[in-house]
């Protein structure tokens, strides 16, 4: 017989951990094929179908109709003849259990574990609503409140009642419809795990009105259902006692455990994690569980002598009795304490700089000192193991409404960000005041915190509890600092460990903004000329400087030409879209005819065209100087460079009234010194040409090679060109120029264009660009020499394969990328540092000095106008004491070629690259019915999401008008949004927007599926 197959309860949905049983479809012993449906089951959400994506036959052990069954746990068997069908039913068994159930010779377990009943169970219930077990450790709840009377109707989903765990209270709810019916546990009455709460019946006149009497809710301890244990367990060590009616104990991680052996766990009260297993391959029996002690009897049962005190005792709350059954099993544990003191000054002004309680952030300084001292973090288990965690789970004790406390765990303190953890914390005090959390809120923390700091506590220590290593306790602030003491297990860590854990605690507290970031303005006090200089009036900068204004800074723009602008104004966007826009009319009019439109040969005017160019330039930049000023910037015209930290010379020896070209300082200095608090460097990038023989000689006067920055002075159109470079400059260039009737060669050195682009994105532009009539894309070439002058250049290259060739054009244009030039700059005499030609900053700009920043292409990265206006408003941000970063992996761009290559986030490949489980979907623009229409049928459109979150980190197109599609795509990425949300939103109708949400909810319908699969 071949093994059987198990049919597990899929996960149908992200938070679905468990679903029930609704109801079987097939048969045990029917024929199964493909695809077939077996089962239905109720999720958190809905009910939803159980296929099988196998052939056999449906067999036993069946989790009954009702059970619950974990999400991964066994449903059924496929077998793969008839004959090896086996009847039976079973509860919550573990797939593995079935699996060695049905082994061949392995240990036959005949598990049948009936429903809890009663002996006043009504005859005509159809349903009984037992105690759920809402934690691990539950064992019985309290009824706290009935919130439907008997006799109501009650339908799926509907809360009945309320009840008291050991930790919280919590609904009750029912996914049954029916009439609520006695006999009902009584408020106040204890009801264990499993046992009857009340009852459901059909029809009204059902339902009885009466109260359990006390003995009747309680567990039922004899039942015609008797589970037995597995045939590997001695027959003298079974117990004849029945287990009937208890939700067996969850299994333990990593280890098999008889539902007998769960059972029993349940009734004790006992972690099957903690005790140490004698059965067939490591797995728990019944006398492993029996021989263990129950929680918070283990001192108990250790001899430690239970004193007869006098008074008339009441019983202890759950929560009281939790609290003291911990305190009682923390004596098993062998602890020291050590204590340090720290000052706290810093970190609570930077949290309250950044909105964050200063709990969370000492809880996330703990989590990232323990990047360094994992050991902290661990816990020891019986008998003689350590468990190693590496995702840090941080409780921290609340006072609760009424008395007493509880201790939510803010999870994942390592790798979550101090703003989603501050939130997270908002929401689970709120909670745990009024007891209102979730088991798995307050359960499974890896270190504790408890903070008596603001109760003005001079000193204290906490007592570390079983499952973590170590428990720090804040004292008051004082003059020397608090004290911050750490109880520790001694199994675990040793003495060294946590006085060397203290000190880097201590480091990290003391100097948040080493890891904070943002603590506060950053002005240093000082009587300065102005608050804020700012070099550089491109977009980085002008963003930078109205940002601060904004915000009532002193502020000085100083930029080396008559009007702001920079090179995305001047030189760069700005006049390669006008160029693109007048290549644009031309490229539409071919595509006319495709739509019965007779206009004719189109024919470019080149003095029209840079008439129109220079006069769209010269109207923004005085627009711009005019808002500059009107804001109450103070513009200053010249060149800056360093004289020390805080003192910038203007050298305005180089001003003259042409805003197009790049200003040229003389070698006799004139000018003035001005004096600052904080600096923004944002001095741009000029175009880099590579040491090729003959380039650099020939962009002088009269020479043939031009730059991004001199292309502006052609006084007319080439008839032939050579562009050098595949990056978005080079290839937008090169189009504009074949689209303008030029002969156009583009070489690259690269074995492909656009490097920083998405593949198969540059992959489908390079085919497209190869198409068009006067344009040809070499990759992979060796230019060897650039000769000749203007209007009579030769260009020499190697081939791919070696071979030689001369190309003979007018010009050549060199789009090999930019490069700061930072000698001007003086930056030494500031004591800012710069590595491979570009200035250090980090993701708020900062250099390596504290009041100095840089932002824009002077930085490298990404060199994009948009970046560079970001990285400016996060410097203000930064400067002003607010907490804003720039985020490379929500970045776009757009290459304005025909079709537009655009993208927002990452790639593919990026995302794998950076660890994230990624995915993508896309779609050919040639199945879009306005790309039909328009003749726009090149491209695709490509979403990628995080498998786990579903969130969407990168959108990349190809596409006519992909620079207004990406607007949507930058909001999606930027603002986290899911597939679900992108796929349910309403996408205006005939659009090409429409193919965003049709691909979210592809995306996320394959997800689903798959997950579904593999759930199997
Ligand atoms: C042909 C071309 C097309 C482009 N197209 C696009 C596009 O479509 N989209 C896009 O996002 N980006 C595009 N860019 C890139 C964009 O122009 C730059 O990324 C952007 O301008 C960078 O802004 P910045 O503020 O860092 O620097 P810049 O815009 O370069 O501004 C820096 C300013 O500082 C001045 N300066 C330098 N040193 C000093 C000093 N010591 N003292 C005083 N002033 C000084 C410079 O003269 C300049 O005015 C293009 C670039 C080119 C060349």
């Amino acid at each position: 017989m071949t093994e059987p197959y198990v049919i597990k309860m899929p996960q149908l949905s992200d938070t679905m951990t468990e679903g029930v049983v609704v109801s079987w479809e097939k048969a045990v012993g029917d024929k199964i094929v493909r695809g077939d449906i077996v089962a239905t089951v109720e999720t958190d959400k809905a009910i939803m179908d159980v296929e099988v994506f196998r052939d056999g036959y449906l067999s036993g052990p069946l989790a009954a109709v009702d059970s619950t069954v974990p999400v991964g746990e066994a449903l059924a068997l496929l077998v793969s003849s008839a004959d090896d069908v086996k009847s039976g039913e079973a509860t919550t068994l573990a797939a593995g259990e079935l699996a060695e159930s049905s082994q061949p010779g392995g240990a036959a377990a005949s598990q049948q574990v009936s429903a809890p009943e009663s002996a006043s169970t009504p005859e005509a219930a159809s349903y009984t609503i037992t105690m759920p077990q809402l934690s691990d450790t539950m064992t019985e709840g309290v009824v706290v409140s009935w919130e439907k009377a008997v006799g109501a109707k009650i339908k799926r989903g509907t809360v009945v009642a309320t009840v008291e765990t050991d930790k919280a209270i919590m609904d009750v709810e029912v996914f049954r419809e029916g009439y609520l019916s006695g006999p009902l546990a009584a408020v106040d009455a204890t009801v264990p795990v499993g046992g009857a709460m009340a009852y459901l019946v059909e029809r009204k006149d059902q339902v009885i009105d009466e109260q359990a009497a006390p003995h009747v809710i309680r567990l039922a301890e004899s039942s015609t259902a008797v589970v037995a244990e597995t045939a590997a367990v001695p027959a003298a060590s079974t117990p004849s006692v029945s287990v009937s009616g208890v939700t067996p104990a969850p299994r333990p991680q990593g280890r098999g455990a008889t539902p007998y052996a769960r059972g029993i766990a349940t009734q004790r009260g006992i972690d099957l994690n903690t005790i140490s297993a004698t059965g067939p391959s490591g797995v728990i029996i019944a006398a492993d569980v029996q021989r263990a002690q129950p929680a918070g009897g283990l001192a108990a049962a250790a001899g430690f002598p239970q004193v007869d005190v006098p008074g008339d005792g009441r019983p202890m709350s759950k929560l009281e009795k939790a609290t003291s059954d911990a305190m009682t099993d923390s004596l098993s544990m062998p602890t020291f304490r050590v204590t340090t003191s720290i000052r706290l000054g810093g970190l609570i002004r930077a949290s309250k700089a950044q909105g964050a309680s200063v709990t969370v952030t000492i809880a996330k300084a703990c989590a990232l000192a323990m990047q360094e001292f994992p050991n902290m973090n661990w816990c020891y288990q019986p008998q003689d193991k350590l468990v190693e965690r590496s995702g840090v789970d941080i409780g921290m004790a609340v006072a609760a409404d009424g008395g007493g406390l509880v201790v939510p765990v803010l999870r994942a303190c390592e790798s979550r960000e101090l703003e989603e953890l501050n939130r997270d914390w908002k929401d689970l005090v709120e909670r745990a005041r009024k007891r209102r959390l979730k088991p798995d809120e307050y359960t499974g923390s890896t270190f504790q915190i408890s903070n008596m700091g603001m109760f003005g506590v001079s000193h204290f220590d906490a007592i570390a509890t079983p499952g973590i290593a170590a428990i720090l306790a804040i004292s008051a602030d004082t003059e020397q600092g608090s004290p911050f003491t750490i109880t520790a297990d001694h199994r675990v860590v040793n003495g060294a460990d946590v006085a060397m854990y203290l000190k880097s605690l201590k480091t990290l507290i003391e100097q948040p903004q080493v890891w904070m970031g943002s603590t506060g303005p950053a002005i240093p006090e000082g009587d300065w000329d102005y608050d804020v200089v700012v070099v550089g009036g491109g977009p980085g900068g002008e963003d930078c400087a109205r940002d601060l204004a904004g915000h009532g800074m002193k502020v000085a723009l100083v930029n080396d030409a008559p009007l702001p602008g920079g090179e995305c104004l001047w030189r760069g966007c700005i006049p390669s879209k006008a160029w693109r826009a007048a290549a644009d009319r031309i490229r539409d009019r071919l595509d006319d005819d495709h739509l019965g439109i007779r206009s004719g040969n189109s024919s470019l005017d080149w003095d029209k065209l840079e008439a129109t160019r220079r006069k769209v330039l010269e109207t923004r930049g005085d627009m711009a100087l005019k808002t500059d000023k009107g804001v109450k910037i103070k513009y200053i015209q010249g060149f800056g460079r360093f004289v020390d930290g805080h003192t910038l010379f203007i050298d305005t020896s180089g001003n003259n009234d042409d805003p197009h070209t790049r200003a040229q300082v003389a070698d006799q200095p004139q000018g003035e010194n001005v004096s600052f608090g904080c600096a923004v460097i944002a001095t741009g990038a000029p175009p880099f040409v590579p040491p090729i023989p003959g380039a650099i000689e020939g962009l002088g006067e009269g020479g043939g090679v031009l730059t991004s920055d001199t292309v502006w002075t052609l006084d007319k159109l080439p008839k032939k060109l050579v562009v050098i470079g595949g990056g978005a400059i080079g290839l937008e260039m090169a189009q504009i120029f074949q689209d303008f009737g030029a002969q156009v060669t583009l070489l690259e050195a690269q074995d492909r264009i656009l490097a920083e682009v998405e593949p198969e994105i540059a992959k489908q532009l390079t085919a497209v660009l190869n198409n068009d009539p006067r344009l040809t894309v070499h990759t992979s070439v060796q230019i060897e020499r650039i000769s000749g002058s203007a209007g009579a250049v030769s260009v020499k290259y190697k081939d791919q394969d070696g071979k030689a060739h001369t190309i003979k054009v007018e010009h050549v244009i060199m789009g090999t990328g930019k490069r700061p030039v930072l000698d001007g700059l003086d930056l030494g005499k500031a004591g800012v540092l710069s590595e491979n030609s570009v200035i250090k900053s980090d993701a708020r700009c900062r250099t390596n000095v504290a009041h100095i920043f840089a932002i824009g292409d002077v930085i490298g990265g990404l060199m994009l106008a948009h970046t560079a206006a970001q990285q400016g408003r996060v410097a203000a941000a930064t400067i002003l004491g607010e907490d804003m970063k720039y985020e490379q992996d929500k970045d776009c761009g757009v290459i304005f070629t025909r079709p537009e290559a655009a993208f927002v986030g990452l790639s593919l490949e990026q995302a794998r690259a950076a660890g994230v489980d990624a995915v993508e979907v896309k779609v050919p623009m040639n199945i879009d019915a306005k790309a039909m229409i328009n003749n726009e049928q090149h491209g695709m459109i490509k979403i990628v999401a995080d498998k786990k979150t579903q969130r969407i980190i990168g959108v990349h197109l190809l596409a006519d008008h992909a620079d207004t599609l990406i607007g949507e795509a930058v909001m999606m990425v930027s603002g986290n949004m899911t597939l679900e949300q992108v796929g349910q939103a309403i996408h205006p109708h005939p659009t090409q927007t429409e193919l965003f949400g049709e691909l979210a909810r592809r995306l996320s319908s394959r997800l689903r599926r798959s997950a579904r699969v593999k759930a199997k």
